[in-house]
């Protein structure tokens, strides 16, 4: 399989090359040249399966040879081992047609694990064979770093600069990232919002000299590896759930668009999903794009599910490059748009397209706080803000098929936000309490280039 940009113009890379490269050198995403598809009857037999003999079959196509398959099966088992469930994508029923997939059980605490653990791995095979050194440079609006900084801490080859916004990431998922000791390790509070942080990512990677200087590498829910890791689970769900005999839908509380764009890969890929229901906080752009046609920013807005306080949803380009009959001048031309004017609007037939596919619902802070205390009644279970986003949206998409809303990540995560709807503070697990109690190590940077290029080459 091999990787061309959304823009078009860029080098056509390898699954490894595109792996180690993040963004493109235009500017774009990397996505593969087709969409791979499994048989009804390769699906079916999916059912009862490990997640780790499902994440092989998913996955293969999409790698082609950068591992043998002996590779392959342990890396993702490595990255695994140290889930807290044996499932490790378990779901939980939470209605008479409807599914919490608990995607909380790896070391952070968030979904991000697990796509991030798996690409800790492929780096360290992929990189040591060429025997290279990178520096991972990433943005996060809390959980990608936390989930970063845990996948890469202590590796040779690896350099790990995380930027979160100062004073916007809950205090779990700032220790998160300011406890380990790892001399790799190197947590960046930057003033400004997360979409800042994403932009000097962006601006680094387009410094194509410092780009070349540091080794830059990006692991951003823009690198493909970890939307294709992601798209793994959507196949265990369904196929649990009667598929491919069975439609199956999926709520996925969004923000980068990088969980539920695996949604849309696993569908590409032949499993029979229903709709794909986007549902977001009061940072809104993309269920106004659904509504309106317009995809207009407006600035973030804070929120108690700060995870997806985010306006430049990057990884809507990878759709967008489809909904366009993936031409990269077309592509292009509308991000150079959103750059210049803040927004853009999608042409009849692509907003024809994308709701066919998709459908979408917009939750607020006080509903967010209301459905915390809804599920706990109904279900007994305690959610996360982000997740309770998602079986509110869900609630008023339930139809025949069975609902899967994604559980994003474990209350203990946002104990302020959960505190306030139940009256319970939610303790962490067993195995990282006493985070409270470790010392933190982070520096404060300003939301510019300069200084931030400079503070990387001087301290990796
Ligand atoms: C990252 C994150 C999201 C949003 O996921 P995207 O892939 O950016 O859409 C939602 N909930 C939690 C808890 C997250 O960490």
């Amino acid at each position: 399989m091999r990787y061309i940009s959304t823009r078009g113009e860029a080098p056509v890379l390898s699954f490894e090359e595109a792996m180690l490269t993040g963004l493109a050198r235009d500017g774009g995403l990397y996505v593969p040249e087709s969409w791979p598809t499994l048989s009804e009857a390769e699906i079916a037999d999916m059912a009862g399966q490990s997640y780790e003999e499902v994440a092989f079959r998913v996955m293969k196509p999409f790698i082609g040879d950068a591992f043998t398959d002996e590779e392959f099966r342990g890396i993702i088992a490595r990255a695994y081992q140290g889930f807290s469930h044996i499932a490790r994508v378990p779901l939980v029923q939470t209605g008479a047609n409807d599914w919490l997939m608990e995607l909380h059980h790896g070391p952070t605490l968030a979904f991000k694990d697990v796509a991030m653990q798996l690409i800790g791995q492929m780096f360290e095979l992929a990189l040591k064979r060429r025997g290279e050194r990178v520096t991972i440079v990433g943005a996060t609006s809390g959980d990608t770093g936390s989930a970063a900084i845990e996948a890469f801490r202590g590796l040779d080859a690896v350099d790990v600069f995380i930027l979160y916004p100062h004073g916007r990431v809950s205090e779990v998922q700032r220790r998160q990232m300011t406890t380990p000791s790892e001399a790799n390790v190197h947590a960046l509070a930057i003033d400004g919002d997360f979409d800042t942080c994403q932009q000097l990512v962006k601006d680094m990677f387009n410094d194509l000299t410092f780009r070349d200087r540091v080794g830059l590498a990006g692991v951003n829910s823009i690198n493909w590896a970890r939307v294709l890791a992601q798209a793994v689970y959507y196949f265990t769900a369904a196929t649990a759930l009667g598929a491919p005999a069975r439609t199956v839908d999926f709520t996925v509380p969004t923000g980068n668009f990088g969980d539920i764009f695996a949604g849309y890969v696993a569908k590409r890929m032949g499993l029979p999903i229903g709709k794909l229901i986007i549902a977001t906080n009061q940072n809104d752009i993309l269920h106004r794009t659904l509504e309106s046609g317009a995809h207009e920013k407006h600035g973030v807005t804070p929120s108690i599910s700060p995870s997806m306080d985010i306006q430049v949803s990057s990884n809507f380009e990878r759709l967008l490059f489809d909904l366009y009959d993936r031409e990269g001048d077309a592509v292009a031309q509308l991000m150079t748009e959103l750059k210049e004017n803040g927004r853009f609007d999608l042409s009849q037939g692509a907003l024809d397209r994308l709701r066919e596919e998709f459908a979408s619902g917009r939750v607020g802070e006080d509903e967010t706080l209301a459905e915390i205390t809804t599920m706990a009644k109904l279900t007994g279970h305690i959610l996360c803000p982000h997740t309770a986003i998602g079986t509110r949206v869900a609630r008023e998409h339930l139809g025949t098929n069975p609902m899967v809303t994604l559980a994003t990540a474990h209350a203990a995560k946002f104990p302020d936000a959960v505190e306030a709807a139940t009256g319970h503070r939610p303790a962490l697990p067993p195995r990282m309490a006493d985070l409270y109690d470790r010392s933190e190590r982070v520096t404060r940077l300003p939301g510019e280039l300069a200084a931030l290029e400079r503070h990387i080459e001087q301290n990796r």
